[in-house]
Formats: structure tokens, C-alpha cells, sequence
């Protein structure tokens, strides 16, 4: 393993992707493009009427959460010492196995197809929804450095049927991807992005028609189709290069006739889910981060036990884990999410399904969970 990853590790899976754009600029590499728009003019007067924001950016809540992960040395040291003395197994033993289905999900009820890491697709009623699509080969600026997919890609972005939307959680590299965004706009001309405060800067960066772009605050309301898409609070942080918390991050509600979705993006644990069951559940699926944990931003990411516990107060009538498998951004085991997510579950008593990725699954008849990750 090079210095360079080791270093992406110790110090933080976002904050490392931050590091290594700096990194590659300085090696001359123009990853300008990638890192994204800097907000200004309307968007940025928007932006600064946020309740979210204060003294010149986006801010969470709850204030002893902070607004970055644990950036103080003693936070950095004590992750490289997990990674380096505990050197837990950070991929699969074997290849991950892909489900070969297909993408195709039935136009009645609802239906779900986790494609990897973040990126779920979603049918209500016929009508799609895609959050957070990474396709590229790294979470990365550069396309020579930083984390590497551990599995192939489920689909081509050719083969995806027909989006509504694609919904953004925020701006973090493993949840978005710049070429993917590039490839949907061109291949789907009508479908729409819908994305937290400023992120609209990144993609107007990359060319995507200002008119396909709608940016939400927190509690915002945009509809497509007839399904009802709220960005609702979570808590996070954002940035792609130099800039932190210059963009908002967010979960997501979709509500429609069909059904009602959650969908968690990057959130650590924060006193809210309860107020979002009562303002936009109950849900009939919600899509937790169950990965990219560490004691050192354990303000940031939900731990397994914790994704429970945020999906009990939700009161979602099935946990559908995300957020791990595709990528290695934390120093814990590679089977550790899941295997900690089935144990709590288990306990407390709440209905889950881990698919395989690209398993079609009815949310009302979820297939029992098999545990693939295992050797
Ligand atoms: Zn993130």
C-alpha cells in the first residue's frame, strides 16, 4: 500500500479526498474541474438566508458536533493506529458477488436496486429515482490516486432505465461523481437533479444545464413526477478541495402513492430522526450508512448499531444498509458493517435486507438476507 493511501487513511476518509486533490494540484495535475464551482451571486445570497448557515457557511445543529471530523492530530494518530497495529482486512477475500438481474424494476409498488456504496436506484411506482451514482474506478479527483472500486460496476450507465431524478445526498466524492453526472446528463437530457444548497455550483461547473438543477434547504420540497423529494437535516459536513462547508450535505425523503422513502446520505447519529418521522414518515424503506465509521468522526458516521437505532426512530418499516462495500475510506474491516448491522438488527427485533449489489428487491417482499460477504 502506497504512503499516499496510508495517509488518505490516517487521515480521514473525506478530509483525505480533500488532501489529495491539494496533492495532485500541486503535482501539476489540473483537477480544477473536478473539485467543482465555487458558489457566488444568486445562488450564494440563497444560500446565505439558510437557517443551516452561519458566519460564512454551512453549519450543523447541534454545534458539539462540529463542522469536520476530528482534524486535531490526537483524532488523526489514533486512526492510524487502528489501520496500522489492528491492520484489519479492509477488502473482500473473494470477488464480490454481483447480482445479474438486471436494473429493470417493476412499474408497480416499490422497488429498489442497490447498485454499491451510496448509490441505491429506486422505483415508485414506475417512476426513478437514482441517489448518489459513483461509477468511476476511484472516489477520487485523480484517476491515478485514491480509493479504488472493490467490485466491477453492476450496470453501464447506458443500461439504466429512464430517470425522474437523480438525487444528491452531498458533495464528498465517494457520493459525487463528476464523470457519472457528466454521462447521465448527456444520455438522459430531461432528467433532473435535485441537490442540497450550492452543489448546483459543481454541476453548472460540469455543464449540466442550470435549467435540469434544483437545488434544496433543508425541509425543501421539489416534486417530480408524483413523487414529493424533501432534502431533510442530517449531520455532516462537505467539500471536494480547499473549500469546507461552502455546500450543503442532507438526507432525503421521497414520498409517493407508491410508497416513502429515506434516504440517509452521510449522517452521524443526531437527535433528529425522530422529528423526521413525525414530519415526512413513517417510511417504508430506509436506506442507512452503515460504514466509513471510526471513533475519530464518530460525529460524522453512523456506526452498525447506531444505523439501527436511527432506523427505529424513524419508524421505517424495513433498514436497507448502504454506504460500504465498494470502497475502503475507514480503517475498520471490510465485513465488519454488515456483520455489526445483522447483529443489532437481529436484537432489536427490526425487518433488513442486505442484497446482493444490482439485487432487485420489492420492498414489500423483501428476500431474506443471505450473508454473501462471508468466505
Ligand atoms: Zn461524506
Amino acid at each position: 500500500m502506497s504512503t499516499r493511501t496510508r495517509f488518505a487513511i490516517a487521515t480521514g476518509a473525506a478530509g483525505a479526498l480533500g488532501a489529495l486533490a491539494v496533492a495532485a494540484t500541486r503535482t501539476g495535475r489540473n483537477v480544477g474541474t473536478q473539485i467543482g464551482g465555487i458558489p457566488d451571486g444568486d445562488r450564494l445570497t440563497r444560500m446565505q438566508r439558510s437557517r443551516q448557515w452561519r458566519d460564512g457557511r454551512f453549519r450543523n445543529r447541534d454545534r458539539r458536533a462540529g463542522d469536520t471530523p476530528a482534524a486535531d492530530s490526537i483524532g488523526a494518530r489514533d486512526v492510524a493506529r487502528r489501520f496500522l497495529i489492528e491492520r484489519p482486512q479492509r477488502g473482500p477475500n473473494a470477488p464480490v458477488p454481483l447480482a445479474s438481474e438486471g436494473v429493470e424494476l417493476p412499474t408497480e409498488g416499490l422497488h429498489f436496486s442497490w447498485l454499491g456504496h451510496a448509490s441505491v436506484l429506486v422505483s415508485l411506482g414506475g417512476e426513478r429515482l437514482l441517489f448518489d451514482p459513483v461509477w468511476s474506478e476511484r472516489c477520487s479527483p485523480s484517476p491515478h490516486v485514491g480509493p479504488r472500486r472493490l467490485h466491477a460496476i453492476p450496470c453501464d450507465l447506458s443500461d439504466l432505465p429512464p430517470l425522474r431524478a437523480v438525487v444528491i445526498s452531498h458533495d464528498h466524492y465517494d457520493h459525487l461523481d463528476m464523470e457519472t453526472i457528466r454521462s447521465i446528463h448527456e444520455l438522459q437530457p430531461v432528467c433532473e437533479f435535485v441537490v442540497p444548497l450550492g452543489v448546483g455550483a459543481h454541476l453548472e461547473r460540469w455543464g449540466v444545464e442550470p435549467r435540469n438543477t434544483i437545488e434544496l434547504d433543508w425541509d425543501e420540497c421539489h416534486r417530480v413526477g408524483s413523487i414529493e423529494l424533501t432534502a431533510v437535516a442530517c449531520q455532516h459536513f462537505s467539500g471536494r478541495g480547499l473549500h469546507r462547508n461552502n455546500t450543503l450535505w442532507s438526507s432525503w425523503a421521497a414520498r409517493s402513492p407508491a410508497g416513502s422513502v429515506y434516504f440517509s446520505g452521510d449522517t452521524g447519529y443526531f437527535s433528529g430522526f425522530e422529528e423526521l418521522r413525525d414530519a415526512y414518515g413513517p417510511f417504508d424503506v430506509a436506506f442507512m450508512a452503515i460504514g466509513m465509521y471510526d471513533p475519530a468522526w464518530r460525529a460524522m458516521h453512523l456506526n452498525p448499531e447506531e444505523a439501527v437505532q436511527a432506523g427505529l426512530e424513524l419508524g421505517a418499516g424495513l433498514l436497507a444498509p448502504i454506504h460500504w462495500c465498494t470502497f475502503a475510506l475507514a480503517p475498520h474491516a471490510w465485513s465488519d458493517p454488515p456483520e455489526r448491522f445483522v447483529t443489532a438488527a437481529e436484537e432489536a427485533g427490526v425487518a433488513y435486507v442486505i442484497p446482493l449489489v444490482g439485487q432487485p428487491v420489492a420492498v414489500a417482499e423483501p428476500p431474506r438476507t443471505k450473508p454473501w460477504w462471508r468466505p
